[in-house]
């Protein structure tokens, strides 16, 4: 029988457009050859936010002192049992997507999918092959870790982001080539978990692209916590031996040598569409191999949807997911398109960092007259409270209006304070609407909302 909508992928791109697509009556195929919920689920997001949570419980620990508790003896850390423990949540919420599928009747299949033409898809499992015929077809494929030439991975001395996540020690000492944000947040954790952290990243600042006063904050914090950053670093080479890994970079004109237990490489993601037979179709890719899509998720075969990773722009699950409900709605013939305005984007480093809507550059490129209202987490109790009350609040609005325009957030939570600032760009509020909103006190949103009474002149606690 000919399906209605094949999904190719079991992240949180391709598992949500399935069960989103199964909602609206449709007969649902999806496939994946990596383990449902994809890298966010087994080798992303999900495990790398479990080893943060080890380490920050473990420095949080190490340094309570200061609120009058002792720990006395040794606190040690079982890197195997953090491991045990991240498996156990991974286990726990990749079961949870493989119920979610059943109980919206979506049938799965284990296996790498290739297009035999543009309306059949071939599924090959061990020993086994299938194949459909589609209506439609979503393309959620992914991205996996970018090696370099210089420095290729062998599970070992040099590893991805994936082995990272899943060491049963921790290295004495660990490079990190690439200081982009699966980089930094790894290289803090392990920082905390007890290695010595190297980070080289090749441009003048650590997550470039970030807007620089946010990764100041970051920068400091590292430097307190120990770690040595090295930037302007091009890797020129490197080997390995039986004890570890050595590495070459360039820096600023000369070259210097780093040794260390292990190299982790984060230099970015390079699309899965190897073996998706895309040339038995027209799906057009770009010239990094990202599939083409419009603002409808739809690839140059019109009927052949790709969303997520493989079809570029910011690599985050909430965007895959995000893209898997329109892809399914467009499908379902609802008139819909993505509208990325308001996306938050989210750094879980220390402190972390989120924004969300224009950064104030972005704002006067698009014609508006910005005008930017930063309020401290210093001056917050709850900040206090926390002992973390370095980083603040910025709000980018347009002076003529005060309407919100992008907020930019590094401090404590930041990822979850990012929401309201999602809430206000995607209601177009005003500066004033969202000071005029009473918020609970001690809390860290109390600091978007002075941030927003700053707008206007009005913040009680600024100097
Ligand atoms: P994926 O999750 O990559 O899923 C694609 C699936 O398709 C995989 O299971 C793959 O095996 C399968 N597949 C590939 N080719 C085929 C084929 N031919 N046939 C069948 N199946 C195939 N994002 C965030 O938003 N927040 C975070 O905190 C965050 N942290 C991260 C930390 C790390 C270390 C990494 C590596 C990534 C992180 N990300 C984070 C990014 C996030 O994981 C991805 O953006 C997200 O998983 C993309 O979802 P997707 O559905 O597009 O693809």
């Amino acid at each position: 029988m000919k399906k209605d909508v094949v999904v190719i992928g079991g992240g949180p791109g391709g598992y949500v457009a399935a069960i989103r697509a199964a909602q609206s009556g449709k007969n649902v195929v999806i496939i994946d050859n990596g383990g449902l919920g994809g890298t966010c689920l087994t080798r992303g997001c999900i495990p790398s936010k479990a080893l943060i949570t080890a380490a920050d419980r473990l420095e949080m620990i190490r340094h309570s002192s200061q609120l009058g508790i002792d720990v006395n003896g040794d606190i040690t850390v079982d890197l195997q049992r953090v491991m045990e423990w991240k498996n156990g949540l991974i286990k726990k919420l990749t079961s949870g997507v493989a119920s979610l599928l059943k109980a919206n009747q979506v049938e799965v299949y284990s296996g790498t999918a290739t297009f035999i033409d543009n309306q059949t898809i071939q599924v090959n499992t061990t020993g086994q092959s299938h194949k459909f015929q589609f209506y439609h077809c979503i393309i959620a494929t992914g991205a996996k870790p970018a090696e370099l030439q210089i420095l290729p991975f062998d599970g070992d001395k040099v590893i991805s982001s994936t082995e990272a996540l899943q060491l049963q020690s921790v290295p004495q000492k660990l490079l990190i080539v690439g200081g982009g944000y699966i980089g930094l947040e790894l290289g803090i954790a392990y920082q905390k978990l007890g290695s010595e952290v190297t980070i080289l990243e090749g441009l003048s600042q650590v997550l470039p692209g970030v807007d620089s006063t946010l990764v100041r904050v970051v920068t400091k914090r590292l430097k307190q916590l120990g770690i040595n950053v090295k930037t302007n670093a091009k890797v020129t080479g490197g080997n390995t031996d039986g004890d570890g890994v050595e590495i070459q970079a360039a820096i600023n004109g000369s070259e210097q040598h780093f040794r260390a237990d292990q190299a982790l490489v984060a230099v970015g993601r390079v699309p899965n569409t190897a073996d998706l037979g895309l040339e038995n179709t027209l799906v057009e890719t770009d010239e990094k191999g990202f599939i083409r899509v419009d603002s409808q998720l739809r690839t140059t075969e019109n009927h052949i949807f790709a969303i997520g990773d493989v079809a570029g722009g910011p690599l985050l699950a909430h965007k895959a997911s995000f893209e898997g409900k329109i892809a399914a709605e467009v499908i379902n013939r609802e008139d819909v398109e993505v509208d990325y305005r308001a996306m938050p984007y989210v750094i879980f480093s220390d402190p972390e960092i989120a924004y969300t809507g224009l950064q104030p550059k972005e704002a006067e490129e698009q014609g508006y007259d910005p005008m930017v209202s930063r309020m401290a987490f210093q001056a917050n109790g709850r900040a206090l409270t926390l002992g973390k009350d370095s980083g603040f609040i910025q709000i980018v609005s347009d002076k003529p209006t005060q309407q919100i325009l992008g907020v930019q957030i590094v401090g404590p939570e930041a990822s979850t304070l990012i929401s309201e600032a999602v809430i206000a760009i995607e209601m177009e509020m005003s500066a004033e609407d969202l000071g005029l909103m009473i918020h609970a006190h001690p809390t860290l949103p109390e600091v978007l909302q002075e941030a927003a009474e700053g707008v206007l002149n009005q913040a009680i606690h600024m100097v």
